[in-house]
């Protein structure tokens, strides 16, 4: 009796084994699949504009001159370019650890009006109303006016390229209780319930042919949530589903004045 309880138990433990090494192996195929996918995303990202700028130096070349349109094209695509670059050391050091944040006492709403503002343009060529929705009162809080930015930046420049013309963009500043709050909010595609806490993922798209089309690499929510995690806030997305807009809610604690001015970031989960 004893030795089938011994047998019985140790087949139990082979396949409890078995089942764990299935897990390791699933995740790890997922994972080389996330990295491919991401090399090849990657690729078409840069061939574009490098593409673009040959094609304009070449005709630069046949003309033996440039004109304004081609420089245009050209310093259009190399900032472009740099953009990528810039998006992909950021991850690498995020993920690393090896970011800074330069903490000073800044007004929420001057640093949203900043980018709504440099956005403008961009919500003009999309055919979408950006709109900056400011509180009667100041909200302050201690934090790094530029990686800020970059996240509002993100979020408002994430809402304009996923709605379509006609749609309305509002960025809205407030306060709760002792956290300042950031929206972001759109009428544009939505995403899919299933897929809402994928979207913050190294590399995570949601997979639609939409998406694809407009190009990006799926780290720009990656970014932002380690940097609004480093000034100890959260970061969420909501929406009612496809077709029906999108919300992304940035919370950030005001009290801060004790924490150290710079803060290593620990690793995103
Ligand atoms: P990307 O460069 O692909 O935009 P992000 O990390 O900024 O990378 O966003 C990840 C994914 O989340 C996007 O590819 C898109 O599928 C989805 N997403 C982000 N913001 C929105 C939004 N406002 N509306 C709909 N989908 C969004």
């Amino acid at each position: 009796r004893d030795t089938l309880v011994s047998v019985a138990r140790s087949a139990l433990r082979a396949r409890k084994r078995q089942y764990a090494a299935r897990d390791v192996l699933a995740a790890r195929e997922q994972d080389v699949r996330a990295r491919d996918q991401f090399l090849a995303m990657l690729g078409h990202e840069l061939r574009n504009p490098l593409g673009a700028i040959t094609m304009a130096l070449e005709v630069i070349d046949r003309r033996g001159g440039a004109e304004e349109r081609q420089l245009a094209i050209v310093r259009r695509q190399a900032h472009q370019l740099a953009r990528i670059v810039d998006d992909l050391l950021d991850v690498a050091r995020v993920t690393s650890g090896k970011i800074a944040l330069h903490r000073v006492p800044i007004e929420l709403g001057t640093v949203a009006a900043r980018c709504v503002e440099a956005l403008q343009p961009q919500a003009h060529e999309r055919g979408v109303a950006l709109a900056l929705d400011e509180p009667a009162g100041a909200v302050a809080l201690l934090a790094d006016p530029v990686r800020l930015e970059q996240v509002i930046a993100n979020l408002a420049g994430n809402a304009l390229k996923y709605t379509p013309a006609g749609g309305h963009v509002t960025v809205t500043i407030g306060s709760d209780g002792g956290e300042a709050v950031l929206r972001v909010r759109d009428d544009g595609i939505g995403i899919p319930r299933d897929q809402l806490s994928r979207v913050f993922e190294t590399f995570a798209q949601v997979d639609t042919s939409l998406d694809r089309a407009r190009g990006g690499l799926g780290l720009g929510l990656t970014v932002s949530r380690s940097i609004v995690a480093m000034h100890g806030g959260t970061i969420e997305a909501a929406s009612e589903g496809p077709g029906r807009g999108s919300e992304f809610v940035v919370r950030l604690p005001v009290e801060n004045g004790d924490g150290p001015a710079t803060a290593a970031l620990a690793p995103a989960g």
